[in-house]
């Protein structure tokens, strides 16, 4: 599997892309070429095409969860990849607002996106080595869902727990290595349940965690990753410095970029 950072808030000194506080990953897995979230803007088109990426070319695009800043993305795609096979929960293209009204979701709803969409619940393989996870279930007592705004439920409003939000997995035989958009699903439940589910140890992870303050969440998050025996952590995109400083005192995280390439 070859993954490459199209869209992240961080850009790096020598390479001259463009960064925003989104997310978008290129994933290669055999012949199957999946985009994964596609950011905010056309920012992950511009740097896909400076890194001579042809998304024309993408076969399945995974949406980790409804948040404008990894959906907003979406009409530019339509423009340049007319038909692929979509992925996400069931309710990440439902409309949401954030509680002063401003628009939380994508852009565009199922009825205008013509894709062939698969949107469940359950997990989903989206290549001969990569699973979506669909939605997480509650694995600890420490990373409670949490309201953000609302959502549009058969036609009302109703308190949004972003429960869509999920993640990848691939599959590398011995070992599993996640990728996610915000854990909003909680990082930990979604480690331990892809562990449970693929019954391997978890060696790799890189996405955001949607952390801010080091506080007892954080404390356990860092206290159950480091149980994991990780052999590379890129926490980036909504997860702050001072909760990176935190992890890396206790286990080496990756620096992530745009730009950035990882092979698994
Ligand atoms: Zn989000
Ligand atoms: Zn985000």
């Amino acid at each position: 599997m070859k993954l490459t950072v199209l869209a992240d808030n961080n850009t790096y000194i020598d390479k001259y892309y463009l960064g925003e506080p989104a997310l978008s990953y290129y994933i290669e897995d055999e012949g199957e070429r999946i985009l994964f979230d596609c950011g905010y803007s056309d920012v992950f088109l511009r740097n896909a095409e400076r890194m001579n990426i042809n998304l024309s070319q993408v076969t399945m695009v995974v949406l980790s969860h409804g948040h404008d800043d990894h959906t907003a993305g979406l009409p530019h795609l339509l423009s340049v990849l007319p038909y692929a096979r979509l992925v996400a929960h069931s309710e990440t293209l439902a409309e949401k607002q954030y509680l002063d009204g401003r628009n939380a979701g994508s852009p565009l709803r199922e009825a205008d996106i013509p894709y062939e969409l698969s949107l469940s619940r359950e997990p989903q393989k989206v290549s001969e080595h990569i699973t979506f996870l669909g939605e997480i279930p509650q694995m600890n007592d420490f990373e409670p869902r949490v309201q953000f705004g609302v959502h549009e439920v058969d036609g009302v409003f109703e308190p949004d727990f972003v429960m869509e939000d999920s993640a990848l997995v691939y599959d590398a035989g011995d070992s599993i290595f996640i990728i996610t958009g915000c854990s909003h699903a909680g990082i930990c439940n979604i480690a331990e349940y892809a562990r449970t589910l693929f019954k391997k140890p978890v060696k790799g992870i890189i996405g955001g965690f949607h952390l801010k303050q080091v506080n007892e969440r954080v404390e356990k998050t860092i206290e159950y990753l480091d149980s994991l025996g990780l052999e590379e952590l890129y926490p980036c995109h909504c997860t702050s410095f001072a909760v990176r400083s935190a992890i890396h005192q206790k286990i080496p995280v990756g620096e992530v970029g745009v730009g950035m390439q990882i092979e698994w």
